[in-house]
């Protein structure tokens, strides 16, 4: 079997697939207020040709999970048989390959009893504020309700651990990074800050005012105690602490993805597949390989194949954001999938 090896050394085993560039969002930090251009029809895969690239992935490239993104990935219709394709295939250990969704969780509530079904193992769903006001200003939408409905739902529907994504923005939201922590650790949840990057509209992005991993760690140990935690990071992108539990809530665990001040680029194992069709080996490159093209014209699963592979030889060391000459990519995070 060919495998997605980087002149590195690093070996892609986790695949995200964003199965839309649309959202019912606009969450500040990932899209402008109006003016989205979205993808036409045309160049979106159908379902079944989604199915298919994924296929080759899993079933000669080496990929063991699939991550399901977008945009927003509740909202393409075929998501149930998305996922239930993509269980059926064989990975490179004999076992189906693991499924995860990154949601904002509006309506994941109502969906759940076709994704279990379907095979989807584990969910992340994003909430950056537990203040309604806030969450509004910062989505551009008055949808808190919504998503608290889904992540209850999610816990009780037994896709456990349940995680959630936390992007915490200076002068915006750095009053809710305790309180969802908190949440968090009430509802046994794994929360992950995610330092913002620079992938949201253009210009909006600054290096000065990002808050940074350690900025949060202050902030939450002022209220939680925190402990490094034990095991490595390994391929995964957060870092992991302990919280010891108080007489207000149990303790549980918290991490921090610092993709800008503490990037995991030298472990990094993940390949893209954009909603296009289009395979990116980092969420920062400025090339792309088209297969929709490739198999529109005809091409052959060994021939997808070996173009995945050779895409991934020119994987970048590293996303670079703090060179000089660091280029923000033309596709913002929800047209990549995030
Ligand atoms: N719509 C889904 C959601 O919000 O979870 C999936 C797509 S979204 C692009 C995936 C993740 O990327 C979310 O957790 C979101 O908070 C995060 N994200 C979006 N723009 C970002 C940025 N500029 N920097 C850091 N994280 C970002
Ligand atoms: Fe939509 Fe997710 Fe981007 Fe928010 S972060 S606008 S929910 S794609």
């Amino acid at each position: 079997m060919l495998s997605l090896r980087d002149a590195y050394g690093r070996v892609a085993r986790d695949m995200r697939v964003s199965l839309t560039d649309r959202c019912n969002l606009r969450c500040t930090y990932c899209m402008p207020a109006e003016g989205m251009e979205w993808m036409p029809a045309e160049v979106t895969l159908t379902d079944d040709e989604m199915i298919r690239l994924i296929g080759v992935a899993v079933e000669r490239l080496g990929v063991t999970k699939v991550r399901f993104t977008g945009g927003e990935p509740l909202i393409r219709p075929g998501l149930a048989d998305i996922v239930a394709g993509t269980k059926r295939m064989t990975t490179v250990n004999g076992d189906a390959p693991e499924t995860a969704l990154t949601t904002n969780g509006i309506g994941l509530d109502r969906k759940l009893d076709k994704l279990v079904p379907a095979g989807l193992d584990r969910v992340n769903i994003s909430l950056d504020s537990l203040d309604r006001e806030r969450y509004k200003q910062l989505a551009r939408r008055d949808r808190l309700d919504a998503v608290l409905r889904s992540i209850e739902a999610v816990a009780a529907a037994g896709l456990t651990p349940v995680k959630i994504n936390s992007v915490i923005m200076r002068g915006v939201n750095e009053m809710d990074a305790v309180p969802l922590a908190e949440f968090a650790l009430r509802g046994g949840y794994e929360l992950r800050f995610i330092e913002q990057m620079p992938l949201g509209p253009k210009g909006q992005w600054d290096r000065s005012q990002m808050v940074t991993q350690q900025e949060l760690l202050d902030m939450l140990g002022e209220h939680l105690t925190l402990t490094a935690a034990e095991e490595a990071r390994g391929a995964a992108p957060a870092e992991l602490w302990d919280v010891a539990a108080d007489d207000r809530q149990p303790g549980g665990r918290i991490g921090v993805i610092a993709s800008v001040t503490n990037p995991f680029c030298g472990n990094c194992d993940r390949t893209r597949l954009t909603s296009d069709g289009q395979v990116r080996t980092c969420l920062f490159s400025n090339t792309e390989t088209d297969l929709r093209a490739m198999m529109r014209d005809g091409a052959a699963d060994d021939d997808l194949a070996d173009a995945w592979t050779g895409a991934h030889k020119y994987k970048p060391k590293a996303h670079g954001i703090d060179e000089d000459d660091f280029v923000q990519p033309d596709r913002t995070m929800s047209a990549i999938g995030g």
